[in-house]
Parts: C-alpha cells; structure tokens; sequence
C-alpha cells in the first residue's frame, strides 16, 4: 500500500464481503456536513488476511478503521487497547491508530440504544427482549441493553454454546438467559424482538416461531435493505405492531465512530433521510 501523501485523513472499512458497503457514503456525508478532510475506503480481506490487512492501512498512514462482518471477534483480539464498551462486548467495530498502537472500541451497542431510543422512540425499561443471535453484533448489543433494565433478556442462537458463552462473559447476567430455537416456542411472546442473526439473507424464511410475535411487539432486524428483510417481512405477517430495520443503527454507529475519531459529533438526521429513501 502506497504511503499517504494526501492532505486528507485516511480511513477504511474492513470486511469480507464488503461492496455493498454503506459506510463510505455515509462517513464522507459526515466529513462533507461537518467540514472534517478525510478520506475512507473499502477493503475487503478475508479473515486470513484480516490482521495483514489491518496493519497495512495503518503502516501507509491510514488514521482508523471500522470493522464488519465477521471479523469483530478477531478485532477484538488484535488491539493493544480496549474501550470499555469493546471490553464488555468481547468485539470491536471501530480502530483508532495511533502511534504505533491501535485501540478497539464497540459502538454497535451505542448506536442501536440511540436508534430505538432517540429515532424510533421505543421504550426499553421493563420490557422482555429477545435476542436472536450471539455473533458479533449480538455480542455489542446485549450489554447496553441490558444497561436499558428490561424485565428480561432472552438470547437465541442457532449454536446455543455460542449464546451460553455470550452469557458467561457479561458482568452482571441477572435476568439473562438462553434459548435453542427449537424451544422458542415454547416462550411467550416478546415485547421486542431483536434480530442479530444473518438468517433469511439468501431469502429463506427466517427460522423462528410466529407465536414469539404478539400484536404489541416490536421487531427489529439490524439488517438493512431498501425493501423489507425477510425478518421485518415475517414480523408483520405474524402481526408485530412495529416492525424496523437497521438502517438507524448503521447511521447512529458510524456517527459515533466518527466521534471517536474526529472528536466532533455529526448531525444523523439528514444523512438517514438520505440512505433509507
Ligand atoms: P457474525 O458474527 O458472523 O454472526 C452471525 C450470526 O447469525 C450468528 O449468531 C449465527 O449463528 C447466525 N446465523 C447465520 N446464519 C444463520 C442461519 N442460516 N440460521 C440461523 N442463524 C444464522 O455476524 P454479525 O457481525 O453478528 O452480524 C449479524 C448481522 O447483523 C449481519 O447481517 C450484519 O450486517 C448485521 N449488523 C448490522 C448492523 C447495523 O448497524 N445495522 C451492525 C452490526 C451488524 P451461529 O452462531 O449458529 O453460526
């Protein structure tokens, strides 16, 4: 990689697959709205060649890196420093180089609170949560949630070792608990219902009970898409009173990346307004 001499502030998404990637656009209409020069690119590196990839950026000048799907967990590993939302979650989303060290933050979790919350208006103390997933992105959002004091927190995944091991590492598990997706119906239905998995994504139905979805729940699949996900699609059809998709949480994650980086805090209005229309 050619070393930066660019007056412009390089940055990067790393993934695999990564070009239908979102950030670009979104980080350069922060850059624009906030008069902030810099760059950002998309690499694609599978995960072995994830830490190559990581390295190179940063050694040609590169100022941070996001970090998407599936390499969170290997993010996580690979930092010398950690934020305490990083820590908890056990997977970054967000590198900062500086001085020969990177450190790893998580704003998964920051960014869904502020989407439900500040965008969608959802309250969350006191309400039974549904997790479904215990990748990465299930990792982030489990511990602010649960800051959020729900009555309860379920977490499904199609591995249960995997979501038992999310579990095993939170701080303070009271009120958590797991679920095989064979026995998902046999639970009453959710107040919200969170989707963290990539099921449904090749078009199949996603594989969860209808009768976890009541007439006041509401659904919300951190996938995105400009038609309806195959999970929003299911929750209407089994009659959610809301059913939301992620696009907010994208937004509201890199803003807060950009924070981190840039130490400014872009407006995300217009910018959502922009992607999911
Ligand atoms: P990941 O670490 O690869 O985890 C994938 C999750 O999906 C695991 O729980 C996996 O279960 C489950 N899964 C995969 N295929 C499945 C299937 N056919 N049936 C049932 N479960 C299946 O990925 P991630 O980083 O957690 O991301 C998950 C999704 O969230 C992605 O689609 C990503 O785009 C989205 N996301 C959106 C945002 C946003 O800002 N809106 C942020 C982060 C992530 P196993 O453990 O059993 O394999």
């Amino acid at each position: 990689m050619a070393k930066n001499d660019s007056p412009l502030d390089r940055y990067a998404v790393i993934g695999h697959p990564i070009d239908h990637s979102r950030s670009p656009l979104i980080h350069t209409l922060f850059a624009r709205q906030t008069r902030q020069k810099l760059t950002y690119e998309l690499i694609d590196a599978e995960p072995k060649d994830f830490e190559t990839a990581v390295r190179g950026f940063a050694a040609a000048g590169g100022k941070g890196v996001n970090v998407t799907v599936p390499h969170k967990e290997a993010a996580f590993a690979l930092v010398h420093e950690r934020s305490e939302a990083a820590s908890a979650a056990g997977a970054v989303n967000t590198i900062s180089f500086a001085a020969g060290r990177l450190r790893g933050d998580n704003t998964d979790g920051v960014g869904l609170i502020r989407d439900l919350t500040t965008n969608q208006h959802v309250t969350l103390t006191g309400r039974r949560m549904l997790v479904l997933g215990a990748g990465g992105a299930a990792r982030g959002i489990v511990g602010p949630l649960l800051a959020s004091r729900p009555a309860e927190l379920v977490i499904a995944n199609r591995t249960k070792a995997r979501a038992d091991a999310l579990v095993a590492q939170l701080k303070t598990p009271a009120g958590v608990s797991t679920v095989a997706f064979e026995d998902l119906a046999k639970l009453a239905p959710f107040d919200l219902l969170l989707n963290a998995t990539s099921a449904g994504l090749k078009g199949e139905p996603p594989p969860f009970p209808g009768s976890i979805v009541g007439p006041d729940s509401i659904a919300y699949d951190l996938v995105y898409s400009m038609h309806d996900t195959p999970f929003v699609a299911w929750a209407r059809a089994n009659g959610a009173a809301r059913a939301l998709q992620g696009w907010g949480m994208l937004v509201e994650q890199a803003a807060e990346s950009f924070f981190i980086w840039r130490g400014v805090r872009p407006d995300t209005r217009p910018i959502l307004q922009q992607l999911a229309h």
